[in-house]
């Protein structure tokens, strides 16, 4: 399919993990699909992701570059552009308006992922995605035994700090909002080993770009090799929210094969899921995708029994 063809099956919004896997599965299905990509994926600071089976330790650019050759092997057209609005339209369809154009499409894939709240503290965007991330699944093998600190806002401080000396021993908990934990937390945390200092962090200091040490409000330098950031997410795109039902921070609500409260219109990934991965993204978009061409096939198939 030429990607200015203007009438598709589906209308994918996001090309990070979950939109691309939904459009190889459509594209396998022979559907006629376009992904429409703002080309900002949640990962793009990191050099390296790790858990995807297969494919441990590939750069996220070098995972998505070889997933849109192998969608745009199936004709699935490829559109760098981002999606300004979708509106239902008369006949079960969606007209799709981006600034290259408009598209209109039977069904809807709300790819578009999460934004990550990075807390204001100078020096963090520096060594975000580098020495600073926010789950350990992903990165603590990398910085196993080494010097960690755990910073943030969100209530989430005191588990991941816990969770943290699975990989290492010297984990720190650097945050004053360390002083309104409750008993509970305080004894989860003296039990799995995590030192606590209840103080702000006025900065990172850094050396070519690495981590050196957290600088704290008085002055205090406490050497790290890694930090890793509890913080709020949010959805990224504002689309569910005009088209379908979502929670408090904006995250499309679907159920487990994507589908949302609006018939036409599925939500994958980050954009319904904040805890998911690549591989759950990927996994996501690949049973969404499934769903949407059933539904299409009967909905055909409907339709010719009725007229036969
Ligand atoms: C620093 C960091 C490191 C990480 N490391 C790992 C790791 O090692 N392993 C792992 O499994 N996970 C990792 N993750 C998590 C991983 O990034 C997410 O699980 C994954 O990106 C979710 O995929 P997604 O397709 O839902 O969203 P994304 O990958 O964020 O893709 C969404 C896409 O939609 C686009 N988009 C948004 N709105 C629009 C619009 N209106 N129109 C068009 N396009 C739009 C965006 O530009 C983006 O390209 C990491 C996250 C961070 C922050």
């Amino acid at each position: 399919m030429s990607v200015d063809a203007s009438s598709v099956d589906v209308a994918i919004v996001g090309g990070g993990a979950a939109g691309l896997s939904a459009a190889l599965v459509l594209g396998r299905a022979r559907r006629r699909v376009v992904v429409f990509d703002a080309g900002e994926p949640r990962n793009a600071a990191a050099p390296h992701s790790y858990g995807f089976l297969g494919h441990d330790g590939i750069s996220g650019a070098e995972l998505l570059r070889r997933g849109r050759a192998e969608v745009e092997s199936y004709g699935v057209g490829m559109v760098g552009a981002r999606v300004l609005d979708i509106v239902p339209a008369a006949g079960d369809r969606f007209v799709v308006t981006t600034a290259a154009g408009t598209w209109d499409a039977r069904a809807i894939v709300l790819a578009t992922g999460l934004t990550d709240t990075l807390p204001a503290i100078s020096g963090l965007s520096e060594i975000w995605g580098i020495d600073a991330a926010e789950c350990p699944y992903c990165h603590g093998w990398e910085v196993r035994d080494r010097a960690i600190g755990v910073v943030g806002t969100t209530d989430k401080l005191p588990r991941i700090a816990a969770l943290l000396t699975q990989w290492s021993r010297d984990v720190m908990l650097i945050s004053s909002a360390a002083a309104a934990f409750t008993p509970e937390e305080r004894r989860r945390l003296d039990a799995a080993g995590v030192r606590v200092m209840p103080k702000d962090v006025r900065r990172f200091a850094t050396e070519r770009g690495r981590l050196r040490a957290v600088v704290l409000a008085d002055g205090e330098e406490i050497v790290r090799d890694a930090i890793f950031v509890a913080m709020p997410t949010h959805a990224a795109s504002d689309l569910a929210g005009r088209l379908c039902d979502v929670d408090a921070s904006g995250f499309a609500i679907a159920d487990p094969e994507g589908r949302t409260s609006h018939t036409g219109i599925w939500a994958v990934g980050n954009a319904t899921d904040r805890i998911a991965k690549l591989v759950h993204s990927a996994a996501a978009g690949s049973r969404a995708a499934a769903s949407i061409n059933q539904d299409l096939f009967e909905m055909d198939l409907q339709a010719a029994m009725a007229s036969a």
